[in-house]
């Protein structure tokens, strides 16, 4: 079947880049479903995915509704507007990977604490310093990640996420997510379990770099 051998393409890939990659970390692969129907969504998943990630509150819902039978894992990746906190708080979402500032996340926390439910969270940092990407910058990474676990009972923080650099330069998009695996190590001494970072483009290289989860669309699903 289609999707069960790219699946195992992609396996076979993760696979060789962890033996070329210093940390040997376990790698969970999130398929980014955004640009494709609940129908691509539940082929790929009866091919043995579980872990989906959509980066639209309203996608999110709108495919967690219709396929609520399935065991499915769900992600979000995307950016989060206040006024779409509650929506997403209410899908129980397994991860959010896209919390990119302290006020976001006090913001989270408060109406976490209204429902008495907790969330489990990364940081999001922007390590490669684009304009157009969110997240924290690095330098201010560990304190805010600090700040956050001091000041957010109701978020389970677990770790950074990160965007490659958008250029052809491998050396910078490899430099950005070092950047990230640095943070990492950091907060690895509070708690930190996930290092989301690497995409269809580059995500060997960020298990080199020390990724151990991957989000991955167009490869899957083009
Ligand atoms: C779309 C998206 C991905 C997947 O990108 P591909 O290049 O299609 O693999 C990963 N992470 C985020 C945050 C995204 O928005």
């Amino acid at each position: 079947m289609f999707y069960h051998e790219k699946l195992q393409s992609v396996s076979q890939r993760i696979e060789n880049a962890k033996q070329n990659s210093n940390f040997k970390e376990n790698i969970k692969l999130v398929a980014v479903s955004k640009t494709v129907a609940s129908a691509e969504i539940l082929r790929l998943y009866k091919a043995g995915c579980i872990a989906f990630g959509e980066n639209r509150v309203q996608s999110l819902k709108e495919k967690c509704e219709e396929l609520y039978t399935l065991s499915i894992e769900w992600h979000f990746i995307g950016r989060l507007q206040t006024n779409k906190i509650n929506q997403l708080i209410a899908l129980r979402p397994a991860l959010i990977h896209s919390c990119d500032s302290l006020e976001l996340a006090l913001e989270i926390n408060k109406r976490l604490k209204i429902k008495n439910q907790k969330l489990d969270i990364l940081l999001q940092i922007n390590s490669a310093k684009e304009d157009t990407k969110a997240g924290v910058e690095p330098e201010n990474a560990v304190q805010i990640y600090e700040k956050i676990l001091n000041l957010c009972p109701n978020l389970n923080l677990k770790g950074v996420m990160s965007i490659g650099a958008h250029t052809d330069d491998v050396g910078a998009i490899q430099k950005s997510f070092e950047t990230t695996r640095e943070i990492y190590e950091q907060i690895l001494p509070l708690g930190a379990k996930y290092c989301s970072m690497g995409m269809s483009g580059d995500f060997e290289l960020a298990i080199k770099c020390g990724a151990n989860i991957i989000r991955l669309g167009t490869i899957l699903f083009k």
